[in-house]
């Protein structure tokens, strides 16, 4: 059996710190019931515990560490910038240097608007809808997570479903009416909606493959339809790549589905494992924004030197090619897992897109938020807790996907498959 100790001892005082002793909810490990681990060290694929345990890693900091942990080319590239002075409050090249490989491999985006999360991006992208049209209705869709604003905040997925906190105090009612959720994937829902308020509906937000519910990918033709909806009744359509930016393909989600949207807001991998988030679209839209427009947006370290070089140095090593191997090693892992799961009977759903891939304890479909809930909860819990005792990190909650990293090795794959067989046989001993 592994010690965990070391983060016993820690998260004792953490709790006397930090509310639950962390500084984001999913951290807590409650949905798996097991102290929470506090992590050391990470070197590409693999990540070191306080107590010396290591794991293959698959939250990978939530999806941002793409090249794996502490990338050679990544790490220089801070050191040097910093050395240089780690922020200066006005325009830096590196701002442009990034901007410029952003509009040249997002679809959509012609003007960039560097922020420091995603929650920012996608708080930021509503107002600018909001401005622009001049309405105040969102629709979003159940079980998706943009962040924590408070329009956002209505049936929401990730931690807070992880938590089972549907609509969070605090956000007042009259923001919440102005938001619309209906399932994911689910056109009649988005047909009757904009029938009742469609004059009202100042944009649309979707992550193009739902991660926060674990992986939902759309169904043929949904994102499109939403793309007609949207222009026939003057909405934006916002596409949230906050976690499919970068990760789904190399020309994000939107590339890979051929669904141009009007505003995208991105996170996670732009940072490079640091704390940046952007969102970005049409320039006529985008202009609306402070200084050229009167939407307003600002912040303190948008553009940070050192935040901008991680994300810049991250998204030149990624190419096609990197791309094409997830797929082959999430193939493999399909597989593996699969099999697995037939020889001890245990029911399973796997979905996949690009490197994101969520893993579901239910033989039935997984389309949305409502058969995402049909996940035997407690057989996840049995199952993260063996692969953890087998040495692989996954994120402690059905309902966040687990990612790729180029670092991943084949032979991180097959121990992946041996851990998986072991926990079942665990389970079903
Ligand atoms: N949008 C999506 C799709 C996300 O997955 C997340 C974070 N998981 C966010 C927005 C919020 O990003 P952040 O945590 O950086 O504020």
């Amino acid at each position: 059996m592994r010690s965990y100790d070391q983060s016993v001892e820690a998260y004792k005082e953490a709790v006397t710190l930090m509310p639950g002793g962390v500084n984001s909810p999913v951290r807590a490990f409650k949905a798996v019931d097991m102290n929470p681990i506090f992590m050391e060290r990470g070197k590409g694929s693999k990540i070191y515990d306080i107590d010396g345990n290591e794991y293959i890693d698959y939250v990978l900091s939530w999806g941002p560490l793409i090249l794996g942990h502490a990338n050679n080319q990544v790490v220089e590239a801070i050191k040097k910038v910093a050395e240089n002075g780690t922020s200066f409050g006005a325009p830096t090249l590196i701002e442009n240097k990034l901007a410029k490989l952003v509009q040249e491999r997002v679809p959509s985006i012609e003007i960039v608007r560097m922020v420091s999360s995603g929650t920012e991006a996608t708080m930021s992208a509503l107002r600018l809808a909001r401005g622009y049209t001049g309405r105040n209705k969102i629709l979003k869709f159940e079980g998706s997570y943009h962040g924590h604003g408070d329009s956002l905040l209505i049936k929401a997925g990730s931690g807070v479903a992880t938590l089972g906190l549907p609509d969070s105090p605090g956000v007042p009612v009259s923001i919440a009416q102005n938001t619309i959720a209906v399932p994911y994937n689910n056109v009649e829902a988005v047909e009757a909606a904009f029938n009742e308020y469609g004059d009202d509906i100042a944009c649309v937000i979707i992550e193009p493959v739902a991660g926060n519910m674990g992986v939902v990918p759309p169904k043929e033709g949904f994102l499109q339809m939403l793309r007609d909806i949207t222009n026939k009744y003057g909405s934006l359509l916002i596409f949230d790549e906050v976690m499919t930016g970068f990760r789904v393909d190399y020309n994000c989600a939107q590339g890979y589905f051929n669904v141009t949207p009007d505003l995208t807001c991105l996170g996670k991998v732009i940072g490079g494992g640091l704390p940046v988030g952007a969102f970005g679209g049409k320039a006529e839209i985008m202009e609306k924004i402070a200084p050229t427009g009167p939407v307003y947006q600002a912040g303190t370290l948008s553009g940070n030197p050192i935040a901008m070089t991680a994300g810049y140095e991250t998204l030149s090593q990624l190419t096609p090619d990197t791309y094409k191997e997830f797929i082959r090693k999430a193939d493999r892992l399909e597989e593996g897992f699969h099999q697995a799961a037939m020889k001890y009977d245990i029911p399973h759903t796997f979905n996949r897109a690009g490197s994101m891939i969520g893993v579901f304890f239910t033989n039935e479909e997984v389309y949305n938020f409502e058969t995402a809930r049909t996940s035997d909860l407690e057989l996840f819990a049995k199952y993260y807790r063996g692969m953890a005792e087998n040495g692989v990190f996954l994120p402690p909650s059905q309902f966040e996907g687990i990612f790729l990293s180029a670092a991943h090795t084949d032979e991180d794959i097959e121990k992946t498959i041996k851990a998986v067989e072991k926990t079942f046989r665990k389970i079903r001993s």
